[in-house]
This record gives C-alpha cells, structure tokens and sequence, in this order.
C-alpha cells in the first residue's frame, strides 16, 4: 500500500507551476497531463489519503472502496476510457470484468437483469416485455444520439472563452435537444409505460436523480457506459491513485494529505496563491480547483463583494442528495458465501419519483432505493489480500437536513443520539440485505455506517452530496460550469464540470488541461 506525506509548513517556499486543489481522479488526471507538458505540479489534499472517491478504507481484516462500484468500457482495450486510464497509470492499472449480468433491477413483484452486451439487453428486455422491440430499438437510438451528440458539447469547454462563445450554439445546440428533457418525458414519450419507465431508471442511484426531475442526457451517458458490461479495478480502486501518482513524483510533482486549503488568495482579479487551514501560503502562477463548485465559489473564494457574481451563480445549481452506505465486513469468502458480483438495486416500487418524496417527506416510509455491491467478489485480488473474508456496501439516499443538528461535532465523537440513529438506520438496511442475500446474516463480523456528515467532514462536501450538483435540465444550461473562470489564473475541474461518474471526472482532467495548455489534448491522447 502507497504510503501518503502530510504537508509541513516548510515546503510553501519550494516552486511549483501549478497548484491543483484536490486529488479525486479529476485532479489526478490534470497532474498527469500537466506533468507531460513539462509543468511542476502541486496537489494538496484535505483528506489524509490521495484520490478523492477512489480511496478505500480498511477495519480489520475488511477494505472497502468509498465512491467506485463499477466502471464501464475499461475491458475493451481501444476505448477511449480505457486508452486514458493506461496512459494516466502508465498501464498499470488492471482490470477484472464482472458478470455479463452487471446489474439486477428488483421490484416486489418481479426482479430484471442488465445483462451485456447491448444485444443481450434488448432480447432481454423484449422477453420482459414481449411485442416491444421496435420501441427498445428506438430507446438506445436515442441513448446512442444523446451520448454523441454530448462529445462537441463538453470539447467546446476546452475552447477559449471567445471561441466557445462563437462556436457554442453550432457544438451545443444538438446535445441540449437531449439534456433539456427529463428522462421520464423521453421514456414516456416512447413506451408509454410506468413499469418500463421504473425498470429502464432502475440504475437512476448512478446519477443520483429519479426520472422526472433528471436530464435525459445523463442518464443516457449511465446508460451506454454500462451497456457492454461493468468492470473492477484489481486490487481495490486505491490502486487508481496508486499507480497514477506515479508519474506526477517522477517528474518531481508533488502531491500532499492533510493539506486541506482554506482560501485562494487573489490580487488585483487575478488568482496567485493558496491559504492553507494552517495558515501556510503558497503563491504559483496558475491554480486548479478541483474540490466542486459549492467549495470553490461558495467557501474557497472569501468574502468580498467582487465576488459576488460567483456566489450569486451558485442559486443556480442544486446540490445532490446526500447518502448512508454501510460497510459491511463477511467473515467467509466470497466463493465461501457463493456472492455473486451483480450489482443489486432494490425498490419499494415502480414509481422512483414516489418513493423518493415519500422518504424524505416521512423516514418510516420504505426505503427509496438500496443499492447493494459486492466489492471482494469483484476483486480477483480480494481472495490473496484477505483471505476467507468478503465485504459488502448497502447503499441508500439521505437528506441533509436530518443530520445538520451534528455538524460541527467532531468525527467519532457526535454523541450517543448519532450512534444511535445510525445504528437504527444499519438496522433497516441490513434487515434488506438479509432479504436478499440471505447467507451473509451468520457470516456478519463488522458494519459501519457512512452519513451525510461523513461526506462533509471527510470528502468536504458542504451538504454531504453524494454526486455534486444534481443533473437536472437545468444544469446542463449552465455555461460557466466551464474550466475557465473570470478570474484570471483560476481554472475548475471535476465532477461538477463535466458529470458524475469516474470517467466523466478523468475527462474534466482532460478537457481542463486542454483548455490551460490551449492544446487539443483530447485529439493527441485519444485521437480523433
Ligand atoms: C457512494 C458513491 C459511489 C460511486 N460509485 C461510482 C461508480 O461505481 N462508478 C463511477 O464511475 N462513479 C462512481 N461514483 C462517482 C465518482 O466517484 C465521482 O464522480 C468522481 O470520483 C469524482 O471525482 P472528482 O475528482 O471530481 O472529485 P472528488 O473525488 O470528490 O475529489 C475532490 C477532492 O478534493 C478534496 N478537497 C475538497 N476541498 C478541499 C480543500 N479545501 N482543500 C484540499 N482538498 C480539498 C476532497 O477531499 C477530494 O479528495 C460514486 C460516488 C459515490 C459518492
């Protein structure tokens, strides 16, 4: 395992080219890149380990990844994803494919499976719903358009200001067709059907938004990027910023945890350094955030009334729900348990709009959503590094509001009331888990929760959302949810530029550095 070093105040006065906020895979990959174009590259990171919602965590004899299930598209060697993470990791990033049969949709009455490749879903799907075909067809035409037509939309973020604005309507125009409609209206429109609609967005969890209220563009990226099947990284998604922080040190970038920035310092409009929580500064001629949008604009930026345009843009955009996942450690093997590696989606019912408002509206209601994954049995290295054991993530959504009356109170120490509504809500989900994978109530050995206020205190993420901004309509209409910002030398990258979803991240890293080295990268690494 990698070992990270802490910031000390001595290094503020060593010389970098580029300071980057944040170390997710969006900042890690801008290091790379920035890297090969002979830049000397600063990562801070608040966490005490590098990757964002690539790093794992361990508890006895169990590691558990924090923010990657399944990844698409990596098992076919000359996609552009997979061209990327090779580059990025130097070829050292292995991956293992999962079942053809990556995710399983289940309602009460009946359960639906996601199987690989495309032509396998639509037979599947016409034997669920038999006379349907034509109309399947139609659906990924319009996945297929939607994902295409997405590709001048983000490559004309990489442009400079002016010729983004002249080129925007002709690259932008033809993706908003797709991104200005739910995907409720799209699917309806099509089947005309509640029980198709509920099957169809049973993965609306990936993009943190159910059907009526999110853009049809987004679930459509979701959509295609699973299609041909879901991948692991071997050996855990820690080995993301393992192998990738590689090449940054060999060009003597350097990358640091528990260097968390509080503010970045600005003169004169334009941006030339970083304050750190302790105080530290460090001046470069060129600074990245990479911590979203809301820490940037909303807490990075301090108070000053220039800067109110930034914070006014903020009303703009909407956080994501926030989420509880329970870690849960096995004390048998996978094989041991017979787990399989198919991602489990559970609902109440087919409705997902419903069940969502009438958890948040009453938290007796059943749960909206649990997602369950199965990260030993996807890990072909889980069986060396731990043997005889498996783990298991239970996911569901959360609200902000419900946990705020402890934000403030330090990690671990929140109190008996905290413990004892987390322990309620490990209760409520295991009693799920149990339902459905039966064989994993004797073989429980550990279970820890994850709330809204973990999110906060370890990822930063001010309400604890899961996903960032949330992928309405609307957020697709935001133009300044670009790399460039009206302050000179400060660029964005991540999650909150491009979309949810590790690889949309990796490719914000990319489009980012395009625009910073105002070189079309995304034509030198991946061709066209
Ligand atoms: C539960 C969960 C499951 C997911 N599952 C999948 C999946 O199966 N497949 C998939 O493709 N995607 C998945 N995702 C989404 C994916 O992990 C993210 O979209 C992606 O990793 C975001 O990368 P990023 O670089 O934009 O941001 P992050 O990974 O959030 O990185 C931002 C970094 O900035 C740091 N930071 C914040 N503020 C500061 C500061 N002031 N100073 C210094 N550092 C700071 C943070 O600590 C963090 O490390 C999942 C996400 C979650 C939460």
């Amino acid at each position: 395992m990698k070992k990270w070093h802490s910031w000390k105040p001595e290094y503020a006065t060593e010389n970098f080219d580029v300071i980057i906020i944040g170390s997710g895979i969006s900042g890690l990959t801008l290091g790379v890149l920035l890297s090969k174009y002979g830049k000397r590259v600063l990562i801070l990171e608040k966490h005490f380990k590098v990757g964002g919602w690539t790093h794992t965590f361990k508890r006895k004899n169990y590691e558990w990844d924090v923010g990657i299930h399944y990844i698409g598209e990596v098992h076919n060697l000359q996609s552009p994803v997979r061209r990327l993470f090779d580059i990025l990791s130097d070829g050292q990033l292995e991956w293992h494919k999962m079942n053809d049969n990556y995710d399983r949709i289940i309602f009460p009455d009946n359960h639906y499976n996601f199987n690989a490749p495309y032509t396998r879903f639509i037979d599947d799907m016409v034997e669920y719903f038999p006379g349907t075909r034509d109309k399947f067809q139609e659906y990924l035409q319009m996945i297929n358009a939607s994902v295409k037509n997405g590709l001048p939309f983000y490559a004309n973020k990489a442009l400079p200001n002016w010729l983004s604005r002249l080129t925007y309507n002709k690259m932008a125009n033809p993706f908003h067709k797709y991104a200005d409609v739910t995907t409720r209206e799209v699917i309806m429109k099509i089947f005309d059907d509640e029980q198709i609609l509920g099957v169809l967005t049973g993965q609306w969890g990936d993009y943190g938004l159910p059907p009526s209220q999110s853009s049809f563009a987004m679930h459509a990226l979701v959509v295609r990027h699973y299609l041909d099947g879901g991948n692991y990284p071997i050996g855990t998604s820690r080995r993301i910023a393992e192998t990738v922080t590689d090449y940054i040190e060999k060009m003597d970038g350097k990358i640091y945890v528990n260097a968390g920035v509080d503010e970045i310092i600005t003169e004169r409009g334009k941006a030339i350094g970083v304050r750190m929580s302790n105080g530290d500064e460090i001046k470069a001629p060129m600074l990245i955030s990479s911590a979203g949008i809301m820490n940037t604009f909303g807490k990075l930026l301090k108070s000053d009334s220039k800067f109110d345009v930034f914070k006014n843009k903020l009303k703009k955009i909407t956080p994501t729900f926030s989420y509880h996942s329970l870690y849960i450690g096995l004390n048998k093997s996978s094989e041991e348990l017979n787990l399989q590696n198919t991602n489990l989606w559970i609902y109440p019912g087919y409705d997902h709009d419903k069940n969502v408002n009438d958890y948040f509206e009453d938290s007796s209601a059943p749960l909206p959503v649990t997602y369950l994954s199965f990260p030993a049995a996807k890990d072909p290295a889980a069986e060396i590094a731990h043997p005889g054991f498996s783990t298991m993530e239970a996911i569901t959504v959360a609200n902000w509001s419900d946990f705020s009356r402890w934000k403030g109170l330090p990690w671990k120490k929140r109190g008996e009331a905290y413990e004892n509504h987390k322990e309620e809500l490990s209760q409520k989900l295991l009693k799920t888990v149990y339902e459905y994978v039966p064989q994993a109530k004797d073989a429980l050995d550990y279970h820890e929760l994850s709330t809204p206020l973990t999110v906060n205190s370890l990822a930063n993420y001010p309400e604890g959302e899961m996903y960032g901004i949330e992928h309405s309509p609307d957020r697709f209409r935001q133009r300044w949810l670009r790399p460039q910002t009206d302050i000179k030398n400060l660029f964005l990258t991540g999650q909150d530029v491009i979309t949810v979803g590790v690889t949309a991240a990796m490719y914000s890293g990319l489009v980012t550095a395009s625009a910073i080295l105002k070189k079309n990268l995304i034509k030198d690494f991946l061709g066209k």
